[in-house]
């Protein structure tokens, strides 16, 4: 059997992206279908994998997600076993997500707690999002596997290993992507009455879009809208026919987001008036925040707390974002943060977890899911 460490290191080679998690999925199948299989039913679904383990007497289902996919970063660690695929790297550790996972699931299966546990190997967290398709499949195709109680955990390369870190309620911000396309009239330099500029509706709306936060968002609520690419044009004596905003919105409760959004084609539709040009909206990947249900959270921080090998810190919410909030959303559970004591943080092309956190994390998440 293989050691976790080298699963690691085999997963951390094959990078892919969101439902392209192809070997990545085939790996993880040859790697279950070496467990004694009594115990186990295996479900594929798209390129991710739901592993029921029946429990001894169950009464409930414990659900543990695991995402799987990289980022289209190009590694530039100095790793013995880097990324065999150029371009993509694990830059957010779901290979030790996906080990942690796989070792959690062969202790379980080998000594059986009495409830039954669902492992998610879920593909697309970094996009277009693979929690809410998969939820909704399991509900309708399979909703005997679905969990009564969801659990997951992320790399926090910022804390030493053996410290987990977490609160009850709000974890992650809602997010989304903020895609804008404006199409007017290109032409000549010289005959801006012939054309309809969108250098310059571009222009207005980014600068009309950062009143969003400043003037219609309660200064005691927290959002953030950014644009973080602007493109217009093709060369300098040709006014442009096409602009394009790129850009990510964050919020601390969900009504906010939808009120963002509703100022955000407020503002579309008058930049259509004003400049005579089409506006089109596309959100890309949203994602609804991951919201600990308290006591559970409260329950887990104790038990930590008691855990000799832990350190346990009741941390801030963060405006990153996280697609597992939207099993959270329908599923009582937590989602909490494992150090990993890398000086380069989440998406970065050097980012290199310390693998002791595997060991340490197998057995207190088994004591845990033991003691529930
Ligand atoms: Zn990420
Ligand atoms: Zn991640």
């Amino acid at each position: 059997m293989k050691t976790l460490q080298q699963i690691r290191r085999e997963l951390h080679q094959i990078p892919e992206t969101g439902f392209h998690e192809y070997k990545t999925q085939a790996y993880l199948l040859k790697e279950l279908h070496t467990l004694n299989k009594q115990r186990l039913t295996i479900v594929e679904w798209k390129t991710g994998i739901i592993v029921h383990v029946k429990g001894l007497n169950p009464t409930k289902i414990i659900g543990w997600r695991a995402d799987m996919d990289g980022l289209p970063i190009k590694e530039l660690t100095s790793l013995p076993f880097q990324s065999t695929h150029h371009g993509y790297m694990h830059a957010c550790g779901h290979d030790i997500h996906m080990t942690v996972a796989l070792g959690l699931l062969r202790q379980i299966n080998e000594i059986p707690i009495n409830d039954s546990m669902v492992f998610l190997f879920q593909p697309a967290e970094e996009g277009p999002g693979g929690a809410l398709p998969m939820r909704e499949w399991i509900k309708e195709q399979h909703p005997e596997l679905l969990p009564d109680l969801i659990l997951a955990f992320h790399i926090a390369p910022e804390y030493p290993v053996g410290t987990v870190a977490t609160r009850p309620g709000l974890l992650f911000a809602n997010t989304s992507e903020l895609f804008i396309d404006l199409h007017g009239v290109e032409g000549h330099a010289a005959y801006p009455h012939q054309t309809k500029d969108m250098t310059i509706a571009a222009a207005s709306l980014l600068l009309q879009l950062q009143t969003i936060v400043s003037r219609s968002i309660n200064p005691l609520d927290s959002a953030v809208v950014t644009i973080g690419k602007m493109t217009s044009g093709t060369v300098q004596n040709i006014i442009s026919g096409h602009a394009r905003l790129e850009g990510t919105i964050r919020t601390m409760n969900a009504q906010t987001m939808t009120s963002v959004k509703q100022r955000i084609e407020a503002f579309c539709q008058a930049t259509e008036v004003a400049f005579e040009c089409q506006v089109k909206v596309d959100y890309g990947s949203s994602y609804y925040q991951v919201f600990n249900t308290p006591k559970i959270t409260k329950e887990f921080l104790n038990f930590a707390k008691d855990d000799k090998s832990t350190v346990s810190i009741e941390c801030d919410p963060a405006m990153t974002g996280e697609d597992f909030g939207y099993f959270l959303q329908e599923i009582p559970g937590l989602l909490f943060w494992a150090g990993v004591d890398s000086p380069s943080g989440l998406h970065n092309a050097k980012l290199s977890p310390d693998e002791k956190v595997i060991e340490y994390l197998v057995p207190f998440v088994e004591s845990y899911i033991r003691s529930l």
